[in-house]
């Protein structure tokens, strides 16, 4: 199957480098024919970023810190000078201070509690806005997460409440612009070794879990991410909104796993 994203562009948000969630998607889409922008925070990520898009076909490389309003105008701007409309988004874009990524929850400091709702939950509904005046004859957004927000998975802390904001935010975004066709949805990634991820107490061990104990018994890569991230921007999910898709080998389903599984 070839071309389902022929046609259509789009913007992605948070690649980073090669094992980034965004360039499992970015290389999923590209393969079927998308056209894509990129947007990047701050120099030092754009160095790394150029060469990525370059291997995909683009030049369109955008700097924007999602924090920063003006910042988000401007990005948006750049985007609609060059191309009037779009007919999709990728945000995968989440951050915390690491020091609060590990030990007690209850020590979150309401200065990074804030920023950590701003950058991980808000952001998604201030690129939503934006992205909505482009999206005349319809659109797909999507969102990355992860199962923290449903369950306390340890060190995980203030980021599991903001990924529980955001995947209310896409409930509710979903809802607000279905009439308009453009369609919300979220996919709770299993754990994955990243940048981002580095930042997670144990992290390693979070891995080996989920590989011991998922229905699949592995742990899934940027490339699982990437085709159900095609899947929802494609027209193949259509009749698909407010959704919050698991690609993590069947890990949320699992209540206990039997006592003689022999892999435990
Ligand atoms: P990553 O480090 O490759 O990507 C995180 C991105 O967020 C980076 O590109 C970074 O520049 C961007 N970012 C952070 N603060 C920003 C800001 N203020 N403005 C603009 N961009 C900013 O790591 P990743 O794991 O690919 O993370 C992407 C998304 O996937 C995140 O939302 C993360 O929570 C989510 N996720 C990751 C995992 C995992 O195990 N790696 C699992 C589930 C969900």
């Amino acid at each position: 199957m070839t071309g389902l994203m022929a046609g259509k562009r789009g913007l992605i948000m948070g690649l980073a480098n090669d094992k980034s969630l965004a360039w499992g998607i970015a290389k999923a889409l590209h393969a079927q024919g998308a056209q894509m922008a990129f947007s990047y925070q701050g120099e030092a990520l754009e160095k790394r970023v150029r060469p990525l898009a370059e291997q995909l076909g683009s030049d369109f490389l955008i700097d924007c810190d999602v924090s920063d309003m003006a910042a988000l105008d401007d990005a948006f701007e750049t985007l609609t000078s060059r191309w009037p409309t779009i007919d999709f988004v990728v945000h995968a874009i989440g951050f915390s201070d690491k020091s609060q990524l590990r030990g007690k929850f209850y020590d979150t400091t309401l200065d990074n509690f804030l920023m950590t709702m701003n950058i991980s939950a808000y952001s998604l509904v201030a690129v939503a806005q934006r992205a909505r005046a482009m999206m005349p004859n319809g659109g797909s957004i999507i969102t990355l997460t992860y199962y923290g927000a449903e369950k306390v998975i340890p060190h995980y802390n203030v980021m599991g409440v903001a990924k529980a904001a955001l995947e209310t935010s896409v409930k509710y975004l979903a809802v607000d612009m279905g009439p308009e066709n453009i369609r919300v949805n979220g996919v709770s990634a299993g754990p994955i070794q990243t940048l981002a991820a580095r930042g997670i107490g144990d992290f390693n061990y979070i891995l080996k879990w989920n590989e011991l104990n998922s229905p699949l018994r592995r742990n899934v890569t940027i490339e699982d991410v990437g085709g159900a991230g095609l899947y929802l921007l494609s027209d193949l999910s259509a009749g698909v909104t407010g959704e919050i898709h698991h690609v993590d080998g069947g890990y949320n389903v699992i209540g206990m796993k039997a006592e003689d599984a022999p892999d435990i």
